[in-house]
């Protein structure tokens, strides 16, 4: 008989964009629909991007390019990165991929056989555990629920390093799904624990590190304590931060070995990003940091608005977020009720009968790990918001 590979049979679809597509099926069929259900910022770069990939497109040479990225890009974000603080890091300390998303696969093939353990708190984002999946690795997870602001305490990290002793602890800051950002204090108790073990390595997938409100500054665990930058790989990308997802740019640094590793994986699958992208790219990172810097006040105000009207609403347990542009209520609060005779069991019913009634797409929370809570994603037209978060609060109101 012909048949996949075994690793297929763990490999799923993403389980986000099942939500997605329900809600474009009701669109397509005339309903009124508001999507919050979409991790895309929404926006597009300023047209220095566009104008720097409408020059490379003049001056093509057609040709294969670096495994590792075009030097150009490379010196790019070391500036980036410079700019967030993370000094010290040469070109043979980084790497590039076709998004971060391509970056956490090839650190996933570089660093764990199957039966390795990987860790990282719960909400996680949900790609975490299907590419942990696909590679065969053991998956600790540790609990942070609402109670605790979605956030990783460092005796609970301590306990679960010393339990489970994970070949990698994989990190998200800012996070998806809950939009919760790590202080520099928080940060440092962290890094505190890490030095402990000198056999994990750490990702920091920071994708949304331009991203953060109140005057927040983005902290790695490097900045916190420099001797585990034998050990840290810093993951970005230019998806969120600068409107541009499916440019599909993402970079890696951390110790050469791990650079070099993704780098010969590169080689044997994508070889190179494309040059138009590489320009484009530059240029993002390089060039005016106005839209940026202007999406993210818009950004922070409509977490003010979503959060306002969470907050009305009896029962629902909502952290504040402080970056990226999600907020992550608990909303368990619903379960056992029914809304105009629809049973509400759990958070995939939640969603659904929210859908259906109100016409509003939010991602349920298992998704993520966190079955008590939904992601609200607030990017779309800023018009839409007020009048989608108000059909959330009649949908409550109308429980019974
Ligand atoms: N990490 C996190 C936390 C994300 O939210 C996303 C995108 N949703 C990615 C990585 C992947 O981003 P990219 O578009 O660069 O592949």
């Amino acid at each position: 008989m012909l048949q996949l590979a075994g690793r297929m049979g763990r490999a799923k679809p993403s389980a986000i964009m099942a939500v997605a597509d329900k809600a474009k099926k009701l669109k397509a069929e005339g309903r009124d629909i508001i999507s919050f259900s979409i991790g895309v910022p929404n926006f597009l770069p300023g047209e220095h991007v566009y104008q720097a990939a409408r020059d490379a497109l003049a001056k093509d040479s057609g040709q294969y390019g670096s495994n590792r990225g075009a030097v150009a890009l490379l010196d790019a974000f070391l500036k980036h990165m410079e700019d967030l603080g993370l000094t010290g890091y040469t070109r043979a300390n980084v790497s590039t991929g076709i998004g971060a998303k391509h970056i956490l696969y090839n650190l996933a093939e570089a660093l764990l056989d199957e039966g390795d353990v990987i860790a990282f708190p719960t909400p996680y984002w949900t790609t975490y555990i299907d590419i942990a999946d696909i590679v065969n690795a053991k998956i600790v997870e540790l609990p942070c629920p609402a109670t605790q602001d979605y956030k990783l305490r460092p005796e609970q990290l301590d306990k679960a390093l010393a339990a489970h002793k994970p070949k990698v602890f994989l990190f998200n800051n800012p996070s998806n799904p809950t939009g919760m950002v790590y202080t520099k204090d928080e940060i440092a108790a962290l890094a505190e624990v890490l030095v402990k073990y000198p056999d994990t390595w750490m990702i920091t997938d920071d994708i949304y590190n331009r991203m953060l409100f109140d005057g927040l500054q983005y902290t790695n665990f490097v900045q916190a304590r420099p001797e585990l930058r034998d050990r840290v790989i810093f993951v970005d990308s230019l998806s969120k931060t600068y409107g541009m997802p499916g440019w599909r740019v993402g970079f890696m640094a951390g110790p050469e070995v791990i650079a070099k590793a993704v780098t010969t994986l590169n080689s044997n699958h994508i070889t190179n990003l494309p040059e138009v992208t590489t320009a484009a790219a530059v240029a993002a990172l390089t060039g005016p940091q106005d839209v940026t810097e202007a999406k993210n006040l818009e950004f922070q105000g409509k977490r003010d608005l979503v959060m306002e009207a969470m907050n009305a609403i009896p029962g629902v347990v909502c952290p504040r977020p402080q970056g990226a542009f999600y907020v992550f209520p608990d909303i368990s609060c619903a379960f056992g009720k029914s809304h105009n005779g629809t049973f509400i069991g759990n958070d995939v019913d939640f969603c659904n009968a929210l859908l259906e009634a109100k016409g509003v797409a939010c991602v349920p929370g298992s998704a993520f790990g966190e079955p008590r809570a939904l992601r609200i994603s607030y990017t779309c037209p800023t018009p839409q918001l007020a009048p989608g978060m108000q059909r959330i609060q009649e949908f409550f109101a109308e429980l019974a």
